[in-house]
């Protein structure tokens, strides 16, 4: 679908923000600062947002969010805020130093440059577009619904035309997941679980170790077969895996009732691939526990 030239623009200047460290690093900091933004100018038509707010809000999403980080809250928030005015689509209300904290609760709001924060307020379904473009470009489909809802827009916004694909996207496999979900015997490699509709699987997907998105390629040993919620677990960092290929729980995670906590019963467990199938590399397991596993492992 084409678009006209002051909304390429506009989608233009966020581009930025989508490129990923060619390290396989994540850093969504920034991002989510936007995404917040745009959340905030959606829900009240203004993206004026006080660090007071700011050093609660964005500091949870980051902490949620974003790779581990022994970062404290206050200045993992306080990145963004004060440096996303280099990228041309932030302003402060007072001139601050980078990074630091102090100045910022002397009360400080940040928002989206000007004539951004017009065009975007304008055009909702800009607004959506640059939201989604941002949100796809740093999460992978499992975690970037909760994303959208943690800032205060409409996850459903996902599933609108994709105008965001870039030039420099790498394309996916089409046969990848079901070589994958094949390899697993099509059952989750974490719990065995291994429902079937008729003769094709349901609730079962191809998961990718180190994400699609970061680098990580369609290959089978960066993938594994999961039931729906332990993909979702996998990719929000509350599973993981150890150097033994044993499925490790995080201490992040909790549940209330007791089929919740039918998930500590994966601890521990070895994934045991079927002979032929290529277990994953270490190489995807430590990209996944240095950027996406959360917090620290129960104790064993
Ligand atoms: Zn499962």
């Amino acid at each position: 679908m084409s678009r006209s030239a002051p909304d390429a623009q506009v989608l233009e200047r966020l581009s930025s923000l989508r490129q990923h460290q060619q390290d396989g690093r994540r850093s969504p900091h920034k991002p989510l600062l936007v995404l917040l933004a745009l959340g905030r100018l959606s829900a009240t038509g203004t993206s004026a947002l006080p660090w007071s707010d700011a050093e609660e809000k964005l500091a949870d999403l980051i902490a949620e969010f974003g790779p581990t980080s022994r970062t404290g809250r206050a200045q993992s928030a306080a990145y963004p805020f004060t440096r996303l005015r280099a990228d041309g689509v932030w302003t402060l209300d007072r001139d601050v130093p980078m990074d630091n904290v102090s100045p910022l609760r002397e009360g400080v709001t940040g928002r989206l440059e000007a004539s951004l924060e017009t065009a975007l307020r304008n055009r909702p379904e800009l607004l959506d577009e640059a939201a989604r473009g941002l949100v796809e470009s740093h999460f992978p489909g499992t975690v970037a619904p909760d994303v959208l809802v943690a800032v205060g827009l409409d996850p459903d916004l996902l599933g609108g035309r994709s105008g965001s694909a870039s030039p420099d996207q790498r394309r996916r496999s089409g046969t990848w997941p079901a070589a994958v979900i094949a390899a697993w015997d099509r059952q989750c490699a974490f719990c065995g679980f291994d429902g079937a509709a008729g003769g094709a699987v349901v609730g079962i997907e191809a998961a990718h170790v180190r994400w699609f998105k970061l680098g990580g390629p369609d290959d089978l040993d960066n993938g594994l077969a999961l039931c729906s919620l332990h993909h979702k677990l996998f990719d929000r960092g509350m599973l993981g895996l150890d150097d033994d290929l044993a499925v490790v729980v995080s201490q992040r995670f909790s549940a209330r009732t007791s089929q919740g906590r039918t998930v500590y019963d994966l601890h521990g467990r070895r994934l045991r691939p079927r002979p032929g199938t290529p277990p994953p590399a270490e190489r995807h397991v430590a990209w996944h526990r240095g950027q996406v596993f959360q917090g620290t492992a129960l104790a064993s």
